[in-house]
Order: structure tokens, then sequence, then C-alpha cells
């Protein structure tokens, strides 16, 4: 495949306007104002800005979860139609990972159910035990290994950090070419959150996969990610190559929220962190 034919995500212009009635008056929340980004197969751009920037509506109006008030989504380069087929269709290449991993699997439903469920879906031509074969393997490219171990449980039974690989596989499980990850690791134990981005990282390499990693972190977002856009009201204020925008930040925000990092020495620890963890020390 040549560059150019690479899959594409898209958003062009997109705003976000929220009304808000207070008693008999409303008014205007802009809360996405003008958001232009590619997301290309194989790259991660992380999408950085603290609580309340917007980060969320981006992350649902990619997933078709909430309307833009304008602007565009194109996939491959076409914008695709928000209901039926078409937006099943959609779904299969763009996926979402929530922040919370306590809510977003049914607690009444076996871990397996969660991954055969859209394997059914988006495979109508797999025999049942084609579909439990896929869930297990899907299981265990996600470490939860051995799948037979995890298989039958259900989500309380497992870790945050489990649930959040459960997550990571159902993503996947339509045969995902986008993964739109909106905090994925902000609700879990620090000590673990490592492990759960060099999993996602492994697997953008191994599908390559295009991934927008939306964090307030900015020191996971330089070490996962090619490109950072910083995100300030609804606006990008600032946007670049990871390397660039930690290292020569251009705009005052950025500089705040670089400030706001708890101890820059950090950024060395963690590297030295994934360098262990990638050498399976
Ligand atoms: P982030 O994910 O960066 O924390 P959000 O995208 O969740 O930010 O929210 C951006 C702004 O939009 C916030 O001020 C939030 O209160 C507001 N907002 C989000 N969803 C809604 C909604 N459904 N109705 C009204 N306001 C909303
Ligand atoms: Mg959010």
């Amino acid at each position: 495949m040549t560059d150019q034919a690479k899959p594409t995500l898209e958003a062009r212009h997109l705003v976000k306007d929220f009304t808000l009635r207070s008693g008999l008056k409303t008014s205007k929340l802009h809360a996405v104002k003008d958001v232009s980004f590619t997301l290309e197969a194989g790259r991660t751009i992380a999408l950085v800005g603290e609580s309340g920037s917007g980060k969320s509506t981006i992350a649902r109006m990619l997933m078709k979860l909430e309307k833009p008030t304008s602007g565009e989504i194109l996939l491959n380069g076409r914008a695709s139609g928000n209901h039926g087929g078409e937006l099943e269709r959609y779904r299969s290449d763009v996926q979402m990972v929530f922040q919370d991993p306590f809510a977003s699997l049914n607690p009444f439903h076996t871990i397996v159910h969660h991954l055969e469920r859209p394997l059914r879906l988006h495979h109508p031509e797999l025999s049942g035990s084609q579909v439990r074969e896929r869930a297990l393997e899907l299981l265990e490219r996600v470490r939860l290994s051995p799948a037979e171990h995890f298989a039958d449980r259900r989500p309380h039974e497992l870790s945050g950090g489990q649930r959040q690989r459960v997550a990571i596989a159902r993503a996947l499980a339509p045969g995902a070419r986008f993964i739109v990850a909106d905090e994925p690791v902000s609700m879990l134990d620090v000590s673990i959150r490592l492990g759960v981005l060099n999993l996602l990282a492994d697997l953008q390499r191994e599908d390559d996969l295009g991934v927008l990693y939306i964090t307030h972190d900015l020191a996971t977002a330089r070490h996962f990610s090619d490109e950072i856009m910083v995100l300030y009201h609804g606006d990008v204020v600032e946007r670049g190559p990871a390397d660039k925008v930690i290292l020569d930040p251009q705009h005052d925000y950025t500089k705040t929220l670089l400030g706001a990092a708890p101890d820059p020495e950090n950024l060395g620890r963690l590297r030295d962190e994934v360098r262990r963890e990638l050498a399976g020390a």
C-alpha cells in the first residue's frame, strides 16, 4: 500500500455548541470551536487539554455519539451516514475506549460476551465456534492470558486495568482501523498505567492503527504520540510534532500546562520506565 492509500480519519472544522437553559434564559456554550485534523493509520495524535476543554466532545463527535453543530467527519475522504448500515460500517472502522473501565462493561455479561457481540455483528459469516475462537484470540492479544481463565468471568471479577484491556479488545473486535482513546488510563492505578499504554502502542504497531490519544498528561502524550494538539476552551491553540511541542512550547497555555506537570524530571523517569518495560524487565 502506498502512503497515499493509507486509511485516514479526518475532522474538518468541527464545531459544537451546547444550549444551556436556566429558568427561562438560554445561553450557548461553545464547547468545540473549529477543530480540524487528519489522523492517518499507523499514527498517534495526542489531544491534550485540561478538564472541560472539549476533548470528550470531540471524541463523541468522532464516534458519532454527538452530532456536530457544523463541520464534517471524513473516513477515507468520505462522509458517511449517521444511521443503520452506514453507521455500523463506520463503527467497524472507528472504535472508542472510554475513560471509565467500571462503567463501560455490562456487569451482567461475561467477558467473552463483550467480544462475541461485535464479532457477530461485524462478521456474520463466522460460525458460533469461530466467534468464540476469535474472542479468545482477542483476549490473548490484550494479554489476558490464558484467555479461558477470563472468558466466562464477569466484569466485577476483574481489576480496572484488566477491564480496560477488555475494552481495548472490544474496540479491536470489529477490525477497527482507528481507536479514539478518551483518557484511557486516567482512572487506573498509577502503577499499571504504563502497561496499558504500552499494550495500546504494541497493538497499534501490529495492526497499523490510527490512535487519537486523549489525555491531560503531557509526559505520556509525548512518549506515545507522533503529534500533539493542545486544546484550550475548545480551540486548538498549538499543534506539532510531540517532541517539539513539549521541548519548545510556543503558546502560553502549553507553557502553563507544562509548568503544572508534576515535575519535569518525570519526563526522564517515565522514559526510563518505558525502556525497562519494553526490555521486558
Ligand atoms: P473534557 O473532556 O475536555 O473534560 P468535555 O468535552 O466533556 O471536556 O466538555 C467541554 C465543555 O462542554 C464543558 O464545559 C462541559 O461542561 C460542556 N458539555 C459537555 N457535554 C455537554 C452537554 N451534553 N450539555 C451541555 N454541556 C456539555
Ligand atoms: Mg473528558
